[in-house]
Parts: structure tokens; sequence; C-alpha cells
């Protein structure tokens, strides 16, 4: 039986990696900028890759890697003080720079009541969607054609398989029959991947089964 805290552990595993589709990299990038634990475990990973690579040399940056640096620096890092207006952005940076707005500029469409979505759109075989559910609200009860990686922004749901809070991390797949319900306290605002519809291996998919069953 694998935990979702391992295949959270493993996704991260493959985002240093850098073998994710895009959608689930920018995901697992924006949750490292607001997960100070698994920001600490990333780093460690990409020591470990490194002394693989070489005990003896500095490891040159290569593009992917300086990119993959700049992800990885919180706001926290050498970055210069926000604007005013900028503090009041929600979205981790690696999100914003990817989506180029934050929560304020997103054009929602209603798809049903309470519910609202954005489809930001198709990279590498994955949808990447923003989505907004009122306090309260239930998604109605739904299974998975694939794989649905789901990062938290703001507020909390709860599933079958827990609470999710800012920063959390939700997979489901297949398997999984759940009814998402937004915490009463304030809208839920997050970001999903998923493999295209009724699409039962696609890429990324085939990388979670990759981790799984590797
Ligand atoms: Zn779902």
């Amino acid at each position: 039986m694998t935990s979702a805290a391992q295949t959270v552990d493993s996704l991260i595993a493959s985002h240093i990696a850098g073998t994710l589709p895009l959608p689930a990299h920018v995901l697992v990038a924006a949750h490292l900028q607001l997960s100070d634990q698994n920001r600490g475990f990333a780093g460690d990973l990409e020591r470990l890759g490194g002394l693989g690579l070489s005990q003896t040399q500095p490891i040159p940056l290569t593009d992917r890697d300086r990119r993959l640096a700049s992800l990885l620096d919180g706001p926290d890092t050498a970055a210069p003080p926000a604007a005013p207006q900028q503090q009041v952005g929600l979205f981790p940076p690696a999100l914003r720079d990817f989506v180029g707005f934050d929560v304020v500029d997103v054009p929602w469409r209603t798809k049903m009541p309470g519910f609202r979505e954005h489809d930001v759109g198709e990279f590498d075989g994955c949808h990447i969607n923003l989505f907004w559910i009122r306090p309260g609200r239930a998604i109605p009860s739904h299974t998975h054609g694939g794989l649905e990686l789901t990062l938290v922004l703001d507020g909390a749901f709860n599933d079958i398989n827990g609470r999710y809070g800012r920063g959390d991390i939700a997979i489901a797949d297949e398997a999984v029959e759940h009814r998402p319900v937004a915490e009463t306290d304030r809208p839920c605002i997050g970001v999903a991947v998923t493999d295209a519809p009724l699409r039962l291996t696609g890429p990324l998919g085939r990388r979670l089964i990759d981790i799984i069953g590797g």
C-alpha cells in the first residue's frame, strides 16, 4: 500500500529529476514554495543527486537546473520586498509565472452553482485548471478517467481521504471516488492537473504507474 505522503515524495523526486509533464512540474514547484518541510526534502534530494553525479567536481548548472533553482527559491530568499499590491497575491510564484496572473485576475467561468473554473490549457498531454468552490459547497461525487493532482491555494476541502489545506496536494485516480466539500469559513481555491479525460494511461498516469510500480 502506497501512502499519500509517499506518493507526494515520489512526485517531488520526479520533479527534481525533471521527468514530470509540465503542468505537474508547475504544481509541484508551487507546492514546494508553500511547504517548508517538503522544500527541505527536495533540497536533500537535489544534494543526493549531485553527489551521485560527481563527488569531486562542482556541477555546472544547466538551464533547467537554473530554472528549477529559481522556482525553488521561495519569496524569502534574496527577493526584493514585495510591493504593497503584490502582497495581496495568493498564487505561489511558480504558478503565477506559469498562468501569467494572480487570483484577482482569474477569468472564472461558473460551471455549476458555487463552483467556478478556469481552464488554463493542455500541456504535455495534461490539463491544468484553476478552481474556486463556495464555502460549504460539495463537488458532486465523481471518479476519474486518469490521474488528478490537486494543490490547495486557499481555504480547505475534505474528502474520504482527509483534509487538504493551503499547500497540500491531493492525489486521486481511477480507484478513487470522492466528493470534495469546501470548508465553511472561506472559499476553497486551488489548481488541478489531470490526464486528458477518459484516457487511462496518459503521460501523468504512466508517470505515477512508474513511480508506484517501480
Ligand atoms: Zn476528483
